[in-house]
């Protein structure tokens, strides 16, 4: 634990990160101070093409823009700086990559012990590269992330080492902070909200987050929601776990959402519906996206973009505000997107054939 003084500047006028700015809405002490790295703020990025494509008026909450590249960062300033205010000296995650990515970089801002059980192989590069800058404790099981939640949740019951992953109702808390921006960026909330689905603490998160602006009177109406799973990992769409989950989109790549239930009930309290898109589909959104609005995400994050583009023939809201949730960074899983692009062309270093090959590609 660090046991300097904690010093305290500001910034101007504008809060720095997530607590500073939405701490009337979040369950804290009125003197815990925040371990933040300024998350939270995002973008909301108008999409042009998709715009036209679909009929309303899209945009983009690029999540992609928090400290460690995913939206896991405004949960886990809440989950760590709860951790702390608790006195807590270790946290644990199991993760699929970004996780593990954002509680090494706030454990390590904390001074905390950081522990990460991750599925062997199936987690992307930049991630993976993350959590062991950080100096997270690092461990790979030759399972998958739902088997790796078990065992967390089984060692935090039992020993000092508080768990992290969304199960923690703190992590809900923070991650709802992006429904109050996209609200106070539209001026009310969006007619309809697409996000990815895969242990279901986001989709959880957001409709809390839009209930609790409309309660306030901060926002007139609700969106109508809609989650999108992986055609390869799709328990809520198949209404059972599924035990060998697979797809390209590792950041969904789970088959026992914990907070299933909610993330259901959800879609239907607003009126929407969970379905899935294939591995095809996600990575056709992940091209689209970066070719027609230049905006780079992962995978896990086109699914909202494919499923909106699969579905959208029936029940989108003309004319109308729709928000696609892009909840994590391109960078993270640069091997997914190399291997779907066009190959680089090798040439001699030569002017001529430089103008040559320029001419020729097409
Ligand atoms: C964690 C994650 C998801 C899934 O969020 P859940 O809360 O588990 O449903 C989707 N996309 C990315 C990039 C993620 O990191």
């Amino acid at each position: 634990m660090t046991d300097y003084p904690v010093p305290s500047y500001t910034l101007g006028e504008r809060p720095f990160g997530v607590i500073a700015r939405y701490r009337e809405y979040l369950p804290l002490k009125p003197d815990t101070p925040a371990v933040t790295l300024g998350e939270g703020d995002t973008p909301l990025v108008p999409a042009l093409w998709l715009s036209q494509e679909l009929g309303c008026r899209v945009f983009l909450k690029y999540e992609a823009a928090n400290p460690t590249g995913s939206f896991k960062d405004r949960g886990m300033t809440m989950a760590i700086t709860k951790a702390v205010e608790d006195g807590a000296t270790a946290v644990i995650c199991a993760s699929t990559g970004n996780t593990s990515a954002s509680a090494a970089a706030y454990a390590a801002r904390a001074g905390l012990r950081c522990v990460v059980l991750i599925p062997e192989g199936k987690i992307a590069m930049g991630k993976l590269s993350q959590a062991l800058m950080h100096g997270a404790v690092a461990i790979a099981i030759d399972g998958n992330f739902d088997l790796a939640l078990e065992f967390v949740k089984d060692i935090s019951e039992r020993r000092a080492i508080t768990l992290v992953n969304s199960l923690n109702p703190y992590r809900i808390e923070g991650q709802k902070t992006s429904a109050f921006e996209i609200v106070d960026r539209l001026g009310d909330a969006p007619a309809m909200l697409s996000i990815p689905v895969g242990n279901a603490g986001n989709i959880t998160s957001y409709w809390k987050g839009f209930r609790e602006y409309k309660d306030s009177g901060n926002a007139q109406r609700l969106p109508v929601v809609w989650g999108f799973q992986a055609a390869g990992a799709n328990p809520l769409v198949r209404g059972e776990v599924v035990k060998n989950p697979e797809t390209v989109a590792t950041a969904i790549r789970i088959g026992n959402p914990a907070r299933g239930d909610e993330a259901l009930a959800a879609a239907r309290d607003s009126g929407g519906v969970i379905r899935d898109v294939t591995d095809a589909e996600i990575l056709a959104a992940q091209r689209l996206l970066a070719q027609k609005e230049g905006v780079f995400c992962e995978p896990a994050s086109a699914a909202s973009v494919a499923g909106l583009l699969k579905y959208g023939s029936k029940g989108l809201p003309k004319g109308d505000t729709l928000v696609a949730v892009l909840t994590g960074h391109g960078l993270k899983d640069p091997q997914t997107a190399i291997e779907q692009s066009q190959p680089i062309l090798h040439c001699r270093a030569d002017l001529e054939a430089v103008e040559e090959t320029i001419a020729n590609a097409g």
